[in-house]
């Protein structure tokens, strides 16, 4: 098994982590101590969300740009284009150029209504995400992420659309695609395949969502998608009140996922760490990493 394998086998694999921007001063002072504890584990990048329709703009740009000065850590912006004209998304576009940020996740973004709710783009807005990608590549040279959907993106009216958009992405100038959460990995091995034969050929890394809080991370799952299987719910029924056991079973069940994927042969994972580093540093202990 490759997961058991020598030191050299795991080199390979490639890791991100995944932020949101601190709120405030307590959860500041959270975020870094998170940052500090993932930073030493040699991540391609850790990545900082945009939050919900350019709400963490001016936030987003400051975290990115102080993560690579204090850490070193190669740093990648996310942006939306919901609810913005082209002009304004290419202001903040070139703020993460004078901030020396390279690195953006290009998103469509979601309407203020909510996850799942009809998207209606900017009048004078992109109306997509592969619109997005293009609009940056016009602006400068960034190296750029996109997302995509293990288990298809609701709005998509089928696999056909769903493949096709994310090859729109790619052809636009994305580097790789990043998938939202799934926990069943045969969602993401038949994903995988489909846009293989589609022709896609970018790396298509698995996103990972440790369970830190399985009643919130099964409320977010079915916001935006993603399934939780009733052998998952069973392995967390009734852990409410005792953090412990729900830790340690969070840790087995995310060990399981990752090291069943990196048997299959995947080696690029970005895990979604809610500015938390616990289970992120086990898994990537796991994983063969240790701090530099
Ligand atoms: P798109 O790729 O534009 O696709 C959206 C839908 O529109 C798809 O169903 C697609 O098939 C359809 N579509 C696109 N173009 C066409 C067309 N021409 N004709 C017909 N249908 C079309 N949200 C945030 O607000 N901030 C973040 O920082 C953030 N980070 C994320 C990171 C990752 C890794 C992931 C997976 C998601 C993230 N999101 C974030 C959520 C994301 O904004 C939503 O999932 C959103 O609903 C879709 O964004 P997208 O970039 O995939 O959109």
């Amino acid at each position: 098994r490759l997961s058991r394998q020598s030191d050299y086998e795991l080199e390979k694999l490639q890791l991100s982590f995944e932020f949101f921007p601190p709120k405030n001063d307590k959860m500041e002072e959270r975020f870094w101590v998170a940052m500090d504890k993932l930073a030493p584990m040699s991540p391609r990048f850790v990545s900082v969300t945009y939050g919900a329709g350019g709400t963490t703009r001016d936030r987003t740009t400051k975290i990115v740009s102080r993560i690579e000065k204090d850490t070193g850590v190669n740093a990648a912006a996310h942006l939306t284009c919901v609810g913005a004209s082209k002009e304004e998304v290419g202001d903040v576009i070139r703020g993460y150029q004078e901030a020396e940020i390279s690195r953006i996740v290009a998103l469509r973004g979601d309407p203020p209504e909510g996850v799942g709710m009809p998207f209606q783009p900017h009048p004078q807005g992109y109306k997509n995400a592969a619109e997005l990608v293009a609009g940056i590549q016009e602006i400068g040279d960034f190296d750029i992420s996109v997302a995509c959907y293990p288990e298809m993106h609701p709005q998509s009216p089928d696999w056909h659309g769903d493949i096709e958009n994310l090859k729109r992405k790619i052809d636009a100038g994305a580097s790789r695609a990043i998938t939202q959460m799934f926990f069943d990995n045969s969602d993401y091995l038949r994903f995988v395949d489909r846009a293989r034969n589609a022709g896609i050929h970018a790396p298509i890394v698995a996103g990972i969502q440790p369970i830190h809080n399985f009643t919130q991370v099964a409320n977010f799952a079915k916001r935006c998608g993603t399934s939780i299987p009733a052998w998952l719910a069973d392995r967390f029924e009734g852990l409410e009140d005792d953090p412990e056991t729900h830790a340690l079973v969070a840790a087995a069940v995310a060990a399981e996922q990752v090291t069943e994927l990196v048997d299959r042969g995947v080696t690029e994972f970005h895990f979604y760490t809610m500015n938390r580093s616990s289970l992120v540093f086990a898994l990537a202990r796991l994983l063969g990493r240790r701090p530099a």
